[in-house]
């Protein structure tokens, strides 16, 4: 993990905290009462899975179902409220350069590829197993994986009620602030996914930062 005081570039001026996440990997940090975490798409097209818990009662987490309903939108995007399954906002979206991020269509897992790709890819790697491996490491197992978030990733709803996974639109950059409204534990799969187009068919880097008001 690298922690910068002071991050080097405009862009990242006033990150309490900076990190580059590789190809394929996972990430997960607590995130404080309003501080804002920024995911930023650094080479574009590259969706970004996630999960959220209250750290304090994990039992309490994300809910994709409560979020849209709440919304009543099928998007995330700018304003939208990141609601729990207990109905309350644990985070809220405060700033997208991006403007789609679905919570719709779940996360790559090895079981899913083999079904939709065929059983050669049941071996490669997945963000369900990212996550797997992430939440172990707060006492967390694969039975509090729940529908998830999928950052940059463009999943359009046509008129009949179809949804497609299709050519990301995030660019070299792009990026999304998530402002928390309670202590979270954010947990980040960068998808691995090589099948389909949510990652222009090539997985590549992404970087986090943290802003705290606080330290400000
Ligand atoms: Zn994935």
């Amino acid at each position: 993990m690298t922690t910068l005081a002071t991050a080097s570039t405009d862009d990242n001026a006033g990150a309490a905290y900076m990190q580059d996440i590789p190809a394929e990997q996972p990430w997960s940090r607590i995130l404080k009462r309003g501080q804002t975490l920024r995911i930023v798409d650094s080479e574009g097209q590259q969706a970004v899975d996630a999960l959220l818990y209250c750290s304090d009662d994990p039992a309490e987490r994300y809910s994709a179902q409560d979020t849209l309903r709440v919304q009543g939108s099928a998007y995330i995007e700018l304003g939208t409220r990141l609601v729990s399954n207990k109905g309350r906002v644990m985070a809220r979206i405060t700033a997208d350069s991006c403007g789609r991020h679905d919570t719709s269509a779940g996360c790559c897992s090895c079981e899913s590829n083999a079904v939709r790709f065929g059983e050669p890819t049941k071996y490669q790697h997945a963000c369900r197993e990212n996550f797997i491996l992430e939440l172990s490491k707060h006492g967390l197992t694969k039975r509090d994986i729940v529908a998830n978030l999928n950052f940059f990733m463009n999943v359009p709803i046509d008129p009949s009620g179809n949804l497609t996974v299709v050519d990301g639109i995030s660019g070299p950059g792009n990026y999304v602030d998530i402002t928390a409204e309670m202590d979270v534990l954010f947990v980040i799969s960068n998808c691995p996914q090589v099948n389909n187009p949510c990652n222009g068919f090539n997985p590549t880097p992404i970087r986090v930062l943290i802003r705290d008001p606080a330290a400000l």
